[in-house]
């Protein structure tokens, strides 16, 4: 297998969200990027593609505005149970909806055009000896690297090799995500409950709706196929049966991806310093990830030029800052999500809760606070 000899300052493995904010973020302070990404760009993503504002500052730092792109802006939450108890809130923040396809080939041209080097391959090895990575690859070979992000998103045979705690836990969850053509208002982002999971509306770029819904792998397997298990088990909630019914799908078919779990995973291992997904993953009923995900990775990036400009003194001390300001960051968030995700799980109690979020307006608009950042400020930068 080829050794490739150069040391390289950094390599980012995966280029989703967090690995391709990093990409971005270093090379504008001239460090040396090399993304090893296994899929090539554009490509679409299971996600609900919703956007916390809270990172809007950041990516306009990093030199994207999603709304050349036609980022719908989205200030309203819509909340509603299968018994069509529905409540509508302001968001705090607000958001943008936007699908992963532009997005993340946007932020791709960006790194690009920035000098970073992407290699579509796939990452099956890092070691980490004598102060120095070893990066194998499946069709490129061994690539050397003084730093190493972990950003391949939220489960990869990498975890098994790295023997990671949380991959030894059941992963429960499945998703499926479609885009479709109808009338939802462009403004809103709405969660619709149904039994044993819930489904996201909202609107992006292109005018379509993205349909996107979780669900755990016991309810799904009890029907024959997707469409059985959308038409009695979603069709339940009247604004799901009105959407499926009333739109006219844009892809040929739905996307899906297995093995999700949220169990809790440590933002440093083996000294790879983990973003996004690969660090921890938010319930998606929380609709935060995508900002996570960026907001580590610019924290990631600011330590990691702090580290080669000689302000952090060690490998060690990189590590253990870059763990603190992480735990700090979304550790408190995660927790939160797990228990928004836990209460609405309870067929019945996600109604009593909705009955208490009715009585209690200022309530879920907390509960959304406690999921989300502030926006990031330019002086953090
Ligand atoms: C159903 C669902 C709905 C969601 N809805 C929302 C939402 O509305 N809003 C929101 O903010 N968040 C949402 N999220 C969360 C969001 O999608 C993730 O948090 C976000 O994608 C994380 O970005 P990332 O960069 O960490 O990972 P990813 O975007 O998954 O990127 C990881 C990349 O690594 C690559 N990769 C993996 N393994 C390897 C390897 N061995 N070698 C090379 N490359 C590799 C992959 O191909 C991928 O491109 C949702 C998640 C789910 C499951």
């Amino acid at each position: 297998m080829k050794t490739n000899q150069k040391i390289i300052d950094v390599i980012i493995v995966g280029g989703g969200l967090a690995g391709l904010t990093n990409a971005i973020h270093l090379s504008k302070f001239g460090i040396g990027v090399l993304v090893i990404e296994k899929n090539s760009y554009p490509k679409h993503k299971v996600c609900g593609e919703y956007v916390s504002n809270e990172v809007l500052p950041y990516l306009n730092y990093l030199g994207l505005d999603p709304f050349i792109f036609g980022a719908k802006k989205i200030d309203t939450f819509l909340l509603s149970t299968p018994k069509n108890k529905m409540i509508k809130t302001e968001l705090p923040l607000g958001g943008f909806g936007i699908s992963r396809f532009t997005l993340d080939y946007e932020l791709y041209k960006l790194a690009l055009s920035n000098g970073v080097v992407i290699l579509q391959d796939s990452v099956i090895n890092i070691q980490f000896s004598e102060d120095q990575f070893e990066i194998t690859t499946k069709n490129e070979g061994v690539f050397k690297a003084t730093i190493v992000i972990g950003a391949y998103g939220k489960r990869s045979a990498i975890d098994i090799k790295l023997d990671r705690n949380f991959i030894k836990n059941d992963a429960p969850f499945l998703a499926v995500k479609t885009h479709v053509t109808g009338v939802f208002p462009e403004n809103v982002v709405a969660l619709h409950n149904f039994k044993g999971g819930y489904c996201g509306l909202s609107k992006v770029e292109d005018d379509s709706i993205n349909v996107c819904y979780i669900t755990n792998f016991k309810s799904f397997k009890k029907y024959k196929n997707m469409e059985d298990f959308q038409e009695n088990v979603l069709y339940q909630n009247p604004n799901l049966k009105e959407i499926f019914e009333n739109s006219i799908d844009v892809f040929p078919k739905p996307l899906t991806i297995s093995q999700i779990s949220f169990a809790d995973k440590s933002p440093v291992e083996n000294h790879i310093l983990m973003c996004g997904d690969t660090a921890g993953m938010i319930h998606p009923l929380c609709g935060n990830g995508m900002s996570m995900a960026i907001r580590s990775g610019q924290l990631a990036s600011q330590l990691i030029i702090s580290y080669f400009n000689g302000k952090i003194k060690s490998r060690l001390e990189l590590e253990a800052i870059y763990k603190k300001s992480w735990n700090s960051e979304f550790k408190f968030r995660l927790k939160v999500g797990r228990i928004v995700a836990s209460l609405f799980k309870k067929y019945n109690f996600s109604e009593l809760m909705m009955s208490a979020l009715k009585s209690f307006p200022k309530l879920l608009p907390f509960i959304i606070k406690q999921t989300h950042g502030k926006p990031i400020k330019i002086n953090e930068f």
